[in-house]
């Protein structure tokens, strides 16, 4: 029915909280699942946890900034398991909440690196694969930040703004070759991500008062049920939508 049973999915950040969740998911519904993280211990052990429970899964370990790493994640999914079905563009760090004035180079080019020049980079890669089944799912991760401008500092909140974009630029130019690319923006969600927060700063202490509107705060699974849907058959005519999840954050 969901038109995964089988499929060759790759889920980033998948060793952690939201991807964690996702990649969970997709190897309930027989999938079966690359999980590329940076982290090599937490890759292990959802790969772990999947296969022990009959399913199928690798981990590939390393920056997905990079693109050798995107490489090998691609290349896993083809042989491993057969091509790509679905790309599921998650892994993300935040910023510190810096506004503009007091970004620092560094800080800029990391978040844009690994929150927007990575989802392009492996949405690159996968096109051609899914253009040659004629067929294909892309879910990216964007955020609140990615819809407006109270949620994140500046680097988070442009390359989430730019992940919005991604995903709608692949849902047009793809549309009629059956590659549909979808986004959930999550509200504030339990998970391991840690912005390294500096309170006194003048982006933190600005931002605080829009935090008061962010409601319940979402787990990590509630996240990856949206994803799953997203990637799913159940989804068939959904293309360019991006999704907030957000207990209403978004509405306020
Ligand atoms: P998390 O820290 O629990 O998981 C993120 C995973 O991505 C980690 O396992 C980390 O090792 C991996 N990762 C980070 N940089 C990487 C890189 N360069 N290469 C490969 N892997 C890398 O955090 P999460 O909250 O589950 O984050 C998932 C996504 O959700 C991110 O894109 C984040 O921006 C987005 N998001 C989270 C929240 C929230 O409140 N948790 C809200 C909105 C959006």
């Amino acid at each position: 029915m969901t038109g995964l049973d089988n499929s060759s999915v790759i889920v980033t950040g998948g060793g952690s909280g939201i991807g964690r969740a996702a990649a969970l998911r997709f190897a309930a519904e027989r999938a079966n699942v690359v999980v590329a993280d940076l982290d090599g211990d937490r890759a292990a052990a959802v790969v772990e946890e999947i296969t022990a429970a009959g399913g199928a899964a690798a981990a590939v370990v390393g920056d997905l900034s990079e693109q050798a790493v995107v490489d090998r994640v691609v290349a896993t999914a083809v042989e491993a398991f057969g091509g790509v079905d679905v790309l599921v563009n998650n892994a993300g760090i935040m910023d510190g909440m810096t506004a503009t004035a007091d970004v620092t180079d560094e800080e800029w080019e990391r978040v844009l690196r690994v929150n927007l020049t990575a989802p392009f980079l492996l949405a690159r890669a996968v096109v051609p694969h899914m253009l040659a089944k004629g067929r294909g799912a892309i879910v990216n991760t964007a955020s609140e930040a990615g819809l407006r401008g109270s949620a994140a500092g500046t680097a988070y909140t442009v390359s989430k703004h730019g992940v919005v974009g991604l995903t709608k630029s692949l849902a047009i130019m793809y549309r009629t070759a059956g590659i549909r690319t979808n986004a959930i923006a999550p509200g504030a969600t339990t998970t391991a991500i840690a912005s390294p927060l500096d309170r006194t700063g003048h982006g933190p202490k600005t931002l605080m008062p829009y935090m008061a509107n962010l409601g319940r705060v979402s787990g990590a699974d509630e996240q990856a049920a949206v994803i799953v849907f997203l990637a799913s058959d159940a989804a068939s005519n959904l293309n360019g939508v991006v999704l907030p999840v957000d207990n209403g954050w978004s509405a306020v």
